[in-house]
């Protein structure tokens, strides 16, 4: 793709009012804007970052037997009264002409229990994993972390269905499982620690969190074992208790939350099955989301040196970004990059005009792309290009062919 086709430029300075360093550099990359405090439009760069995060999802919940569904935002009051939410103060509230109440969801349970009344009757019906990647809304107070805390964001929402509650304790293992691999392929190191229920459950529920300065969290692990909690419910403990090593503290980012919800929401709308005997039970449910534009700021946050962000090339826009360095050579470039794509390597070439060497460098630095390639007079004279990793100081010379090579 040409560099110059791509609607969004690099810009000198992001806006002072968001201090977070994942808003700063993906706003001066071109990856996203912000319409007001928490409200952000992907850009095509960020976009294909944010698409390439859902797929990631969408794989890894499609193997355990998620299926795709999309509900609406749009929500009447009665179904939130059913389970006693309406009165929550993160929900967007609005009426309509003839003033009947509607929130903006900002979760789904209500809605996917109240459609599953329709579908779910038997145990034969049994089980059923649905998911959307669907737009939240959220009255989020403090919304400065960048695209970490919207107030109009993605989340990845899957809901379980079983017929008992061993059929939900092996299945959220599964989950817990296909957690791990999305952050793992997204290139985070997640920790999966205990917290509270909160408003669904007595039980402790999961939380995947990554360690960050930029996190709004606080836990305590061990950089020995996996062992790790929320500090909100362990308190000032120093030792390991699984290994007897000493425990680290630190601020972090909850990038995805898992919850047994028991029957509490198919008691509520009376979602019941009739197992093999006859007999009526309620349907045994669980909630599992992440947020893949709070994934896409968090890889930012830990991700970047000075110059900019440093994608993995899972995520990445582009996996290569050409830098032609003066017009003479755009013709060698451009043949570079049919060469690569024909191969499927996904390349962005700055064919920008007007630019000089140095801006296109620090561009591509900030801009992050994995693979650097330059050409210019003197590598055409040699027959070859300068290859650069981002995360590497030092560029070699090679032929194009030994370059498809090594990225094919
Ligand atoms: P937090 O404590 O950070 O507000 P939460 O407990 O409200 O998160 P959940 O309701 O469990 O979050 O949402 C599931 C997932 O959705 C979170 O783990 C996170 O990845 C994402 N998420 C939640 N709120 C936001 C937000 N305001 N902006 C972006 N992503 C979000
Ligand atoms: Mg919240």
């Amino acid at each position: 793709m040409l560099q110059s086709h791509l609607f969004a430029k690099t810009l000198r300075e992001a806006p002072k009012d968001d201090v977070s360093v994942n808003a700063e550099l993906l706003i001066r990359g071109g990856f996203v804007d912000k319409l007001v405090a928490g409200v952000w439009t992907y850009l095509p760069l960020g976009w294909r970052v944010l698409e390439n995060v859902n797929n990631i999802i969408r794989e890894e919940m499609n193997a355990i037997g998620g299926v795709e569904l999309h509900m609406p935002t749009l929500q009447p009051r009665d179904l939130w009264e059913t389970t006693d939410r309406w009165k929550v103060e993160e929900a967007y509230k609005l009426q309509d002409r003839s003033k009947r109440d509607f929130c903006l969801g900002w979760t789904h349970e209500e809605a996917v229990t109240k459609i599953a009344l329709s579908h779910i009757s038997s145990y034969r019906d049994l089980p059923q994993y649905v998911y959307q990647i669907q737009t939240k809304f959220r009255d989020e107070p403090r919304a400065k972390s960048g695209v970490i805390r919207g107030r109009e964001f993605l989340m990845k929402d899957l809901y379980s269905f079983n017929a008992s509650r061993e059929e939900l304790d092996s299945f959220y293992e599964i989950a817990k499982s296909a957690y791990h691999k999305i952050f793992e392929r997204v290139g985070l190191k997640a920790y999966c620690v205990e917290a509270s229920g909160g408003a669904f459950t007595k039980e402790y529920s999961h939380e995947f969190q990554v360690v960050s300065e930029a996190g709004e969290d606080e836990i305590i692990y061990c950089k020995e074992c996996a062992f790790a909690r929320n500090k909100e419910i362990i308190g000032d403990v120093t030792q390991c208790p699984n290994c007897k090593k000493p425990l680290a503290t630190s601020k972090s980012i909850e990038v995805g939350n898992i919850f047994k919800l028991g029957t509490k929401f198919s008691e509520a709308f009376g979602l019941s099955f009739t197992d093999e005997k006859g007999e009526k039970k309620p349907v045994v449910m669980g909630s599992y989301g992440i947020g893949p534009g709070r994934l896409v700021g968090t890889i930012v946050e830990v991700s970047h040196d000075d110059r900019g962000i440093i994608w993995p090339e899972s995520v990445a826009p582009f996996r290569v970004h050409i830098l032609a360095l003066s017009a003479s050579v755009q013709e060698e470039a451009r043949k570079v990059m049919f060469d690569l794509e024909q191969k499927g390597v996904e390349v962005l070439f700055d064919d920008r005009e007007g630019k000089t060497p140095g801006e296109r460098f620090s561009d591509a630095d900030l801009i992050g792309i994995p693979w650097r390639v330059v050409i210019s007079d003197k590598t055409v004279k040699e027959g070859k290009i300068e290859v650069k990793k981002r995360t590497e100081s030092d560029a070699t010379l090679m032929d194009t062919a030994s370059f498809i090579k090594l990225v094919c």
